[in-house]
């Protein structure tokens, strides 16, 4: 840390965001005696807090975000040379890094045309919500409005998008939801629903034709989209089995249900090779939203991207005036948000990073696995690229849960060795078991290595 801040400005900040902030994801009680952690600084892939202890983050910035790392000068030069020149118009105008990332990420996207604008994951999520409703109303006279999500995925906070929520725990107490949001069953093969028989089908086919059985519960003619995450992240991390998406996809067509893929945290090279999930499972998605990692966090944006084919059912028709989509994200039009994402994704191409994901996320889940071998309490790992999870079990013959209590100790005995990690939180009942890492996508060996020997101390540490 260079060390800016005095000691007295450190206190005086501690102080306000204690008396001040409402802090996300966590309860407060703690900070009326201790303190709440305040990140002063961020370099490469570390960061350092208030005491300035260094931190290796294994987070990307604790949710999934800053996939090129921290204190990348490049962005923050674009950021400020498009800032004095524009800083913002309203999106109903074009703008120059508008108009260059949307051709830049386009040429990434075969078969999407389109990018709308707007400003977080959930809202971007809400876009595809309102296009998906609207199709409705123009095309199927009000039918077809309904929207199936899937058990254990998340796709934002707003009420709209918790109402397609698969996590219960994020849900509770918020209700009452919007209606016409039906929930389909998870796909998760280590905690395979009892109903699967292994010998007339992979699981991959069974999970993904109990989104049909779902379908013709509700009647195709009501069910206008279906929304997943090509991989689940706070829900578990999980990757989908064998088949799973290629009978997603046949379901998806055969009942003219539009695919709406939410790439929030996979998109932009978290899974490796590929600049998203979807791209590594053969699926041609109607519509795939992103925020997270599109700008890695150095500026807000987030995009809702689809089909020439969903935007020409908007296109203008002279005698209805209510045809074209009606909506607006004011900073959607922030031009900071484009210019930044620009920089992100040259920096990730020009350092190979999608390859370096791949790379790495092998290494990692290769020092989980040895990690499974020599603690009994790991029951399962998993992941894509450089998101990874470990489900941390107290009995592997019958999978029972550790307690959360445990999991939180994990994470902190990797605190107190300098590394911070992540684990599922609030997300289903019964199973917040997961312990979740998601390096930045500039990790080198050693970082991955550093970063699994903290854990393995952890659970030596808390299991013994
Ligand atoms: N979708 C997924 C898969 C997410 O994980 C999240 C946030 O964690 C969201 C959507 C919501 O994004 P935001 O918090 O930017 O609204």
């Amino acid at each position: 840390m260079d060390g800016h801040l005095s000691e007295n400005d450190i206190s005086h900040v501690v102080d306000a965001d204690r008396a001040h902030v409402w802090h996300h994801l966590i309860q407060h009680k703690p900070f009326e005696t201790g303190e709440p952690r305040v990140i002063i600084e961020g370099k490469g892939m570390r960061v350092w807090d208030q005491h300035g202890k260094e931190f290796l983050d294994a987070v990307s910035g604790g949710v999934w975000t800053v996939n090129v790392g921290y204190g990348r000068e490049e962005i923050a030069n674009a950021v400020r040379d498009q800032l004095v020149k524009l800083n913002y118009f309203a999106g109903s105008a074009g703008s120059v890094p508008g108009a260059l990332f949307s051709e830049k990420l386009i040429s990434k996207m075969p078969g999407m045309t389109r990018v709308y604008y707007c400003n977080s994951g959930s809202e971007a999520n809400e876009k595809a919500f309102k296009m998906i409703r609207q199709i409705a109303h123009k095309r199927y006279g009000g039918k077809k409005t309904k929207i199936l999500y899937r058990e254990r995925d998340y796709h934002g906070g707003t009420i709209g998008t918790m109402s397609a929520g698969g996590q219960d725990e994020r849900v509770m107490q918020y209700g009452p939801l919007t209606p016409h949001f039906v929930r389909v069953p998870h796909c998760m093969e280590y905690r395979a629903q009892a109903e699967w028989d292994p010998a007339s089908e992979s699981y991959g086919e069974f999970a993904a034709n109990q989104i049909e059985e779902v379908i013709l519960r509700e009647g195709p003619d009501t069910v206008g989209g279906l929304c997943l995450e090509p991989v689940t992240a706070g829900g578990g991390v999980i990757p989908p089995p064998e088949g799973y998406w290629q009978r997603v996809q046949e379901i998806c067509r055969k009942y003219d249900v539009l695919l709406h893929i939410d790439e929030v945290v996979c998109g932009i090279g978290r899974t490796g090779t590929h600049w998203f999930g979807y791209q590594h499972y053969g699926i041609e998605p109607d519509f795939v939203t992103m925020a997270k990692g599109v700008a890695s966090g150095y500026a807000a944006i987030a995009c809702c991207v689809t089909t020439e084919r969903v935007f020409e059912m908007f296109k203008d028709e002279p005698e209805d005036p209510l045809n074209y989509f009606r909506d607006i994200s004011t900073f959607g039009g922030c031009t900071a948000g484009p210019a930044a994402a620009l920089e992100n994704m040259r920096i990730i191409e020009d350092e190979g990073l999608l390859e370096n994901t791949a790379k790495m996320g092998d290494r990692m889940l290769g020092n989980l696995q040895a990690l499974m071998e020599k603690h009994k309490v790991v029951g399962d790992v998993r992941g894509k690229g450089l998101f990874l999870g470990a489900e941390l079990v107290a009995d592997r013959a019958t999978k029972e849960p550790v307690s959360e209590k445990q999991i939180a100790q994990v994470v902190a005995e990797c605190g107190a060795q300098g590394v911070i990690i992540g684990a599922t939180n609030r997300s289903v009942p019964g199973l917040n078991n997961v312990l979740c890492f998601s390096p930045a996508l500039i990790a080198t060996p050693d970082d991955i290595d550093q970063i699994t020997k903290a854990v393995d101390v952890a659970l030596t540490r808390v299991f013994g």
